[in-house]
């Protein structure tokens, strides 16, 4: 068949400007009725099955349906949806919104409407829906202007202020930090060194009364590169390591800094870097963090 010649195209619009009369029969007239007077109803199959919106055959058997009606929702959960950034003239929101299918709590099929979530992120499968109501309700779909998500978390502000009190372990071993040294303890049994200091032997259980006072500089045992910020952190990303202090037998964890994260290794030389003695308080904070000492790496 030729294609007509442009010359004989004609633009034509079919258009009911004062709108196209139709009438919904009993099951789509009891589903808007409802609808208008603020209620969302389904109609039941003879399986059992809660058709939303209602159908007046079961699309599943061809079967008429049971004339039974049945409150649903108002709320639901989201089912799948698809993102409108633009929305048309017609659209229902003149802002960007879903078009999704709902399903209603007590449903088993879904309706197709607009949920105004503002950001797309928000929206996940399940999230939970519930209709705005138009002010004016005329008996229409659009009786629900859209559905919009349920408040499901708030956030609250938490401070919770609290004091440690350290006991006498922690508190000889923090009068030994304020000083400037590490003071361990020596099992009499074991004769294995703890830092910090404590006064019972996790190993074998004994009371330890043997007090040694060690050195600063300690050997990396293992390390882990931290990538988000912390406020004791020199920079991101920061080391924090284990590190074996000459003379003890059990790590303790620490901050390494002066040094890139990607040149810390096991077996590095480490030493304490303390803040100035004037500034010092009966804390941890006392060691700024652990630098590479320059010497050879250690054989673990
Ligand atoms: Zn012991």
């Amino acid at each position: 068949m030729a294609v007509p010649s442009e010359d004989l195209v004609a633009d034509h619009v079919l258009e009911f400007p004062g709108g196209y009369t139709r009438t919904t029969g009993p099951v789509i007239g009891r589903f808007l009725t409802e609808l208008r007077d603020g209620r969302i109803v389904g109609v039941r199959t003879q399986e059992g099955r809660v058709l939303v919106p209602p159908l007046e055959y079961d699309p599943g058997t061809g079967d008429p349906v049971t004339g039974e009606w049945v409150e649903v929702g108002p709320s639901g959960t989201l089912a799948a949806w698809s993102w409108v950034h633009t929305p048309l003239p017609q659209h229902p929101l003149d802002r960007p919104f879903a078009w999704a299918l709902i399903e209603l709590d007590g449903a088993d099929t879904c309706l197709v409407h607009a949920v105004d979530a503002g950001d797309p992120k928000t929206l996940r499968p399940g999230t939970r829906v519930r209709p705005r109501w138009s002010a004016e309700r005329t008996g229409s779909i659009t009786d629900i202007a859209c559905f919009v998500p349920e408040v499901t978390r708030i956030v609250s502000p938490v401070r919770v202020p609290y004091k440690i009190r350290a006991g006498a372990s922690l508190s000889r071993f923090l009068e030994g930090i304020r000083a400037g040294t590490f003071l361990g303890s020596r099992c009499s049994t074991c004769d294995k060194v703890y830092v910090p200091y404590r006064s019972s032997c996790p190993e074998c259980g004994n009371a330890i009364s043997g007090e040694v006072t060690l050195p600063d500089t300690g050997t990396v045992t293992t390390f882990a590169i931290n990538n988000l910020p912390d406020p004791r952190a020199p920079q991101v990303p920061f080391v924090s390591a284990y590190i074996l202090i000459d003379g003890a037998d059990v790590p303790m964890i620490a901050l390494l800094g002066d040094v890139p994260a990607h040149e810390v290794r096991q077996g590095m030389r480490v030493r304490a870097v303390w803040v100035p003695e004037e500034e010092r308080t009966a804390g941890m904070g006392n060691i700024k963090w652990f630098a590479p000492t320059g010497e050879q790496d250690v054989e673990l």
